[in-house]
């Protein structure tokens, strides 16, 4: 998983498709948004943050197919 230097409003601008969504830690219950941007292969996504109790050991993911030439341009930029 690769974590581009995006941010979230930039990331959500780019793939209209992704929404936050609202994941719960299985330690203490807390909200997870998913509010990291990620790539991964031909997906792109957003993923939650560690909980502030640090003790979670699920994570919310939310992600969407990306094509050919999006996969081919991350490759380039990211050079991997
Ligand atoms: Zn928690």
């Amino acid at each position: 998983m690769i974590f581009p230097d995006v941010s979230l409003k930039e990331w959500l601008t780019k793939y209209d498709e992704l929404e936050i969504e609202k994941g719960a830690c299985n330690n203490c219950g807390k909200e997870m948004p998913t509010i990291k941007p990620f790539i991964e292969k031909d997906y792109v996504g957003l993923v939650s943050k560690n909980c502030l109790c640090d003790k979670n050991t699920n994570q919310a993911m939310t992600l969407i197919p990306i094509s050919k030439k999006e996969i081919d341009y991350w490759n380039e930029f990211l050079n991997y």
